[in-house]
């Protein structure tokens, strides 16, 4: 989980988005490390999921990562989500959860209300480290020079 808070916190840094970051872990070994990247890009789907996702594949060269866990440092939003079903990963590990980036204006409640909630039979879903991913949030949040999206 540190990688993936070093990542958030590089990005955000950079102005490249978003505090959040992700990471991807393979028999131990980080396969793929990033982090958003939605202002830089001008992409709304450049989520740290989603691109740790591409780069994972890309590294394996095989669309299945069910043999993967994932390290994000916030809980993936829907469309995260459906990315994380998609590359079949079975493990998520998540800092914050989607109330703490709400509360810093990153709020996708919203698009829960269009999908139904994640059945929770179909992936591992573990909070660990809340704490330190929440400083990322209060590191954003007392940022001066950012820009909401
Ligand atoms: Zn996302």
């Amino acid at each position: 989980m540190q990688a993936a808070i070093d990542e958030a916190r590089e990005g955000m840094k950079d102005n490249h988005g978003g505090p959040f970051g992700a990471i991807i872990v393979k028999d131990g070994k980080v396969v793929s490390r990033a982090h958003n990247k939605v202002l830089i890009t001008n992409d709304p789907t450049a989520h740290a999921e989603v691109l740790a996702i591409r780069q994972a594949s890309e590294v394996l060269e095989n669309f299945d990562l069910s043999d993967c866990e994932i390290y994000t440092s916030s809980q993936p939003c829907p469309m995260c989500l459906a990315a994380i079903y998609w590359a079949r990963i079975k493990k998520v590990y998540f800092g914050t959860n989607k109330e703490d980036v709400a509360a810093i204006g990153f709020d996708d409640s919203l698009f829960y209300k269009f999908i139904r909630e994640e059945d929770e039979n179909a992936l591992e879903m573990l909070n660990i480290d809340r704490k330190e991913c929440l400083e990322l949030l209060r590191e954003w949040d007392e940022k001066s020079d950012k820009k909401m999206y």
